[in-house]
């Protein structure tokens, strides 16, 4: 692979560098967002690893230029530690995943493999609801910042609803879409799963988002209506 790496720190750069010319891959160095962009922007690369925090120019904006110019390089970013609403701006800009400072190589190699994998196809667009995001290319949902790990099921479903979101999906379409027309899955099945749904995305919130609308189905919604 040919990888662009954006970093200012030295260390991290040739640590960056060294690491992944010794798992034969080729490497660029650009220390600061402005050289990041016009190297990114003059040359085919399969991945970026690009810093949030650097001079002249910070990552989001070298990526927001880069997805406006319909450059659809996959893009792993590096964030400080703490720094979670960099990851949901990140993720909204057109990142295809995130890496938190300090992180062991190995998992960056792994990221940057599966990065470099998705950027083949075109990246599905993050969705979002008030502070709920959920990003169809690397299946992560956050709820103000905070990660949530959801089963397959539980992650259909939420998608389903995101994608209606301010619409009442009726417990009919739920089961269909989730579990496949010709499935006997009961509708206290599914009522069983948006309460653990519910348990990991709104309870330890004050603002509920996922509705029950009587005799008729769900609804996810930002605000009362
Ligand atoms: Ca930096």
């Amino acid at each position: 692979m040919q990888v662009l790496v954006v970093e200012d720190e030295r260390r991290m750069a040739e640590l960056l560098r060294q690491g992944l010319e010794e798992e034969g891959h080729s490497v660029v160095v650009a220390g600061n967002g402005k050289d990041g962009l016009a190297i990114a922007e003059s040359h085919p690369f399969d991945a970026i690893v690009l810093d949030v925090m650097l001079p002249v120019m910070d990552g989001f904006t070298v990526a927001r230029k880069l997805r406006a110019a319909r450059n659809q390089t996959p893009i792993l970013m590096l964030t400080a530690r703490d720094a979670t609403h960099d990851v949901i701006e990140g993720l909204n800009i057109g990142a295809d995943d995130y890496l938190v400072k300090p992180f062991s190589f190995d998992v960056l190699l792994a990221r940057l493999r599966a990065v470099s994998r998705r950027g083949a196809i075109p990246q599905p667009v993050p969705l979002q609801v008030l502070d709920l995001t959920l990003n169809p290319a690397s299946r992560e949902v956050m709820r103000r910042g905070r990660p949530i790990s959801l089963t397959r099921t539980e992650y259909n479903l939420l998608e389903l609803l995101m994608r209606r979101a301010g619409r009442v999906v009726s417990r009919e379409n739920l089961i269909e879409a989730v579990w496949g027309f010709d499935s006997d899955v009961r509708s206290n099945t599914l009522d069983a799963f948006i309460r653990l749904l519910r348990d990991k995305v709104d309870n330890a919130e004050e603002v509920k988002l996922i509705h029950t609308v009587r005799g008729v189905g769900y609804c996810l919604r930002g605000e009362e209506s």
